[in-house]
């Protein structure tokens, strides 16, 4: 496909996401009738709607839920029963979402369809970037792209996340190839199922072809990062690599053998010696910029949890690159695009697709104040896309093709404007999530019942924990879960701390932590060891005046399990005694 053909393709894209903003109302509308019509037959639905297919009997009886109420169908489904319990498509796989309950998974089921519909949202992509940045078709992509370990259910149904769904599929594996879609790293490299060997002959790809490298990226700032601090710590092999155009031994995956053949042809050494130079000789600050000398912007998530990993991101970036987050997504449905994607990454919004499921909103009238999963929400209460309020934070609420119907999805979204008629949307947090490195959440009730689970081995040692909070600590690559203790010795002449003992409540605290927690630590390296530091007695008062002289109120003053002020964070860094590390990963099973 030539420029002129993209060009083309790029105004009918637009102009179809144009007629798709202005006739927002319809389109939802449609969707519903559609998936009513579709499912109208499922034993769930049919509870409510006696096989009606009435948009305005779906408003008024089917309830809103939480992941538990959907749980029963997708065990049913996992263990061999039809399909028809929730959707009248074939449930083709279930999408692992890092959002857990009870410690696992949450498993979203998904049809066929559900990839056209993550296709038309990628579709998307280009044609926007395009309009602000010229000269894309040019050249190539490094995308850091990485698939995860899946698994069959007991019936057969592969239990994966949506991006190694994604990947894949044929959508992605046979997309028309064109200079948009122009990546470094080959399909077989990023299939590849060990992320260090993928990572290492992605980043290779990248090297080697440093000089047509436009654009950078991975989905999740937090994946981009932890790439570039591997290649910190490899960049000796891999300019090795081209030197002497072979690829390290390390690399015994075939497939990524073989697709990196023509990577390495013959030696290189010219090239090995610029990126010796920039690697070895030069600082790392700005170092995205020396090494892929053409790039127009960094493209990742960056967004919510992430924000964290902007000033790193702008560290190695020298802050002269933009950073660019393009899209809104999850395993239940994809959700929306960034029509500014230029704008500085705190400020983006998302525009919703209302082609993606039907959405609906539950108020938060207290402002940020989040209903419990336990808190019926009255069905009366949800407002839908078109009627949202500028100014208002809302819960996203999703009826989708594949059987989930007025599902909580559990994030929390503000209107910052319209485009057309669809709104615009900021994120602004997970329901309750306090901690997050990677794709892990973990929420204060989890974090609360790991730290009681582990503060009972102090308690058998004459030691008691008096108070804690946490910390998610991003200046180490990876990040990691920082606990602040402070511990009270109960009996007389006790001798100090023995460094074991809070070796064992580390390892403790992230057993009981949940399946995707010790995912990214055992299986993904994206999160690292959990550390205990232990502060002196009265820390906790002192953060306890800094957050009343800050305008907590004294009689409702709870500490926070999550330091969020950098003040508070001094004070209590500026109490730690000692500091513990988890000496091994956390179990983890596929
Ligand atoms: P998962 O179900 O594991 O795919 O995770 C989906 C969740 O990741 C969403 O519900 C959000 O909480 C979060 N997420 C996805 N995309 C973004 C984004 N662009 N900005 C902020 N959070 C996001």
């Amino acid at each position: 496909m030539d420029n002129n053909e993209l060009g083309c393709k790029r105004n009918d894209a637009l102009q179809e996401l144009e007629m798709l903003t202005v006739n927002a109302k319809e389109a939802q509308q449609l969707i519903l009738t559609k998936i009513l019509e579709s499912n109208q037959a499922s034993e769930y639905l049919s509870k409510f709607m006696n096989r009606s297919t009435n948009t305005s009997t779906f408003k008024r009886n089917v309830p809103v839920v939480t992941y538990d109420v959907v749980q029963p169908y997708i065990a049913r489904i996992s263990t061999g029963e039809d399909s028809s319990i929730i959707s009248g498509d074939r449930i083709v796989e279930l999408l692992r979402s890092s959002g857990t309950s009870r410690g696992e998974p949450r498993l979203m089921p998904a049809i066929s369809e559900d990839l056209d519909r993550r296709t038309y949202l990628y579709s998307l992509l280009m044609p926007i970037m395009n309009k602000y940045v010229s000269g894309l078709g040019e050249g190539k992509a490094m995308y850091l792209l990485f698939v995860k370990a899946e698994t069959l259910t007991n019936s057969g149904i592969p239990v994966r996340s949506v991006l190694t769904s994604y990947y894949k599929s044929p959508h992605f594996l046979h997309r028309k190839h064109d200079l948009y879609n122009n990546y470094t790293s080959p399909d077989e490299v990023i299939l590849c199922p060990d992320s260090q060997q993928s990572m290492y002959c992605q980043l290779l790809c990248g090297l080697v072809e440093r000089q047509h490298v436009l654009r950078l990226g991975a989905v999740f700032a937090s994946a981009f990062l932890r790439s570039i601090s591997f290649l910190e710590q490899h960049w000796c092999d891999l300019v090795n690599d081209i030197r002497i155009g072979k690829l390290n031994s390390n690399v015994t995956n075939t497939e990524c053998r073989l697709a990196m053949e023509g990577f390495l042809a013959l030696p290189n050494p010219e090239l090995a010696d610029e990126l010796e130079e920039i690697c070895g000789h030069g600082p790392w600050k700005g170092i995205l910029g020396r090494l892929w000398p053409n790039v127009k912007y960094i493209e990742a998530v960056l967004t919510g949890t992430m924000a964290q990993y902007i000033p790193m991101l702008e560290f190695y970036s020298g802050g002269r690159i933009p950073l660019v987050c393009t899209m809104y997504a999850s395993s239940e449905s994809y959700f929306g695009v960034n029509l500014r994607p230029l704008c500085k990454p705190t400020d983006v919004s998302y525009t919703i697709l209302p082609n993606m499921a039907y959405f609906e909103f539950i108020p938060l009238e207290d402002g940020l104040r989040v209903t419990d999963d336990e808190e019926v929400v009255g069905n009366d209460k949800l407002v839908s896309l078109v009627d949202v309020k500028v100014g208002c934070y809302y819960e996203l609420v999703v009826t989708t093709f594949s059987g989930l119907y007025r599902y909580r999805v559990g994030d929390v979204l503000q209107v910052t404007g319209f485009y057309n008629r669809v709104p615009q949307f900021k994120f602004i947090c997970r329901r309750n999530v306090i901690l997050s490195i990677d794709t892990d959440k973990t929420n204060e009730e989890d974090l609360h019942n790991s730290v009681t689970r582990a503060k009972k081995i102090l308690e058998d040692r004459n030691h008691i924990l008096l108070e804690y909070t946490s910390y998610p600590d991003t200046s180490t690559v990876p990040g990691h879960y920082v606990l602040f203790w402070e511990i009270k010795s109960t009996c007389e002449g006790v001798k100090p701390l023995d460094p074991q003992l809070l070796e064992s409540c580390c390892i403790s605290v992230e057993e009981s932590l949940d399946y995707i927690y010790r995912r990214c630590r055992a299986h993904d390296k994206s999160v690292g060891p959990l550390e205990i530091r232990v502060v002196e007695a009265g820390a906790f008062d002192a953060l306890m005046d800094l957050l009343v002289s800050q305008g907590s109120s004294i009689n409702q003053y709870k500490t926070p399990r999550c330091i969020e002020s950098g003040l508070a964070l001094k004070l209590l860094n500026s109490k730690v005694t000692a500091s513990f590390f988890s000496p091994r990963d956390p179990e983890w099973t596929v």
